[in-house]
């Protein structure tokens, strides 16, 4: 055999397409790029052919993470509810020696690339994370979070700045209007905002609720609570055209996604499961968005360390009742749309093999609670 090319089977291979039984993948190592594809028979009669149990799937898509946590793991105790992790999350970030969270940044990092994430929409309030993702095989992209109801942070955001950031803001309750507004006439592009994470949220439209008591604990004058909610301030206030990445959703009823699906051009659905369960004991299986996961562009994403076990997508999915079609689409074809990525990753003649394998799966090649995810190239 020529000794410049490796070849890989597996019981399954994830395509654009669908799923494809016994797939075997050609690659020349030099180049890197796969050179065939083909079907096998018997595996033991394949010559120098590396066999790995399981479905080989392209990299995934990490649609919401905040890489600057991730010195956070088990900082903030599970259940204590978004106001109160809200509140918390400033004073124990200052916590953290610049050192310290570097080197859990770049651990962050590897593990992600390592448990098959190739692409990931991820959260920046500052630049310590800028040269772990500059170092990264993972592409990137960057939101500068805009926030702050007393000082507002866009002015250090902006000092940031470059063309492979994009301004957004935290959410529709911890930034006021003017600046929001500034925000939107600053630049174009994607908006990935943090979305119904509690019903805290519309609450303060109402002066009710956890957060509306914090802020007046806090004597925050907040000037958009003439609006009634989350969704009618979204639609007031960002043009139909922009992309909107919503991150959680998990407290979005029915109403609110009809009027933000006839309102907006392209909206991708950002769920954080076990965020979401880390935080506030949520089940995400319980919101209407994932009741009409159907009809919507949904996404995952693993929100970061100081709520999660792992930034690992797989586990961030086996425990929903779904099909592994579904899930694998919103790990990957959804998510190459969200982070708008040009030459698609697929595992497929001509491209560049960036292979990862799930193990653990049955005849039908459904995730079983034992499922694993490796990169193996
Ligand atoms: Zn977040």
């Amino acid at each position: 055999m020529d000794g410049t090319l490796k070849k890989i089977a597996s019981n399954f291979l994830y395509t654009p397409d669908g799923i494809i039984p016994r797939v075997k993948v050609t690659i020349d190592t030099i180049s890197g790029v796969i050179t065939d594809l083909s079907r096998w028979e018997n595996i033991d009669s394949e010559p120098f052919t590396e066999f790995y149990s399981g479905i080989m799937v392209p990299s995934f898509v990490n649609a919401h993470t905040h890489l600057e946590l991730a010195a956070l793991k088990g900082k903030i105790a599970p259940g204590v509810g978004n106001a109160l992790f809200a509140s918390k999350i400033g004073s124990v970030r200052r916590e953290v020696s610049p050192e310290d969270s570097l080197h859990c940044m770049q651990q962050q990092n590897l593990q992600m690339w390592e448990s098959g994430t190739g692409y990931v929409a991820d959260i920046s309030n500052d630049a310590s994370s800028f040269c772990v993702k500059k170092a990264s095989p993972i592409k990137y992209h960057t939101f500068l979070e805009c926030f702050g109801l007393k000082n507002s942070n866009i002015e250090s955001l902006l000092a940031l700045r470059d063309d492979s950031h994009t301004l957004s803001a935290h959410s529709m309750y911890a930034i006021q209007d003017s600046d929001l507004r500034k925000i939107m006439l600053m630049q174009e592009g994607p908006l990935s905002l943090h979305f119904g994470e509690s019903k805290d949220e519309d609450a303060i439209f109402r002066r009710e609720g956890n957060l509306y008591k914090w802020y007046q604990k806090e004597n925050f004058n907040c000037d958009f609570l003439h609006y009634h909610s989350i969704t009618e301030r979204l639609i007031k206030t960002i043009p139909k055209d922009r992309k909107l990445i919503l991150v959680h959703c998990s407290h979005i009823g029915k109403n609110d996604i009809e009027q933000i699906m006839s309102h907006f051009d392209e909206v991708y659905w950002v769920l954080c499961p076990r965020s979401n369960r880390y935080i506030s004991n949520f089940d995400i299986t319980k919101s209407d968005v994932w009741n009409e996961r159907h009809r919507l562009n949904i996404c995952f994403g693993t929100d970061s360390l100081a709520s999660n076990h792992t930034e690992n997508l797989l586990d961030e999915i086996l425990e929903l009742q779904e099909s592994p079609q579904f899930l694998l689409k919103a790990l990957t074809s959804t998510g190459y749309k969200l982070m708008s990525v040009e030459k698609l990753p697929w595992i497929e003649r001509g491209n560049i093999a960036h292979i990862s394998i799930i193990s653990g799966i049955d005849s039908n090649c459904n995730f079983t609670q034992k499922a694993k995810i490796r990169r193996i190239i």
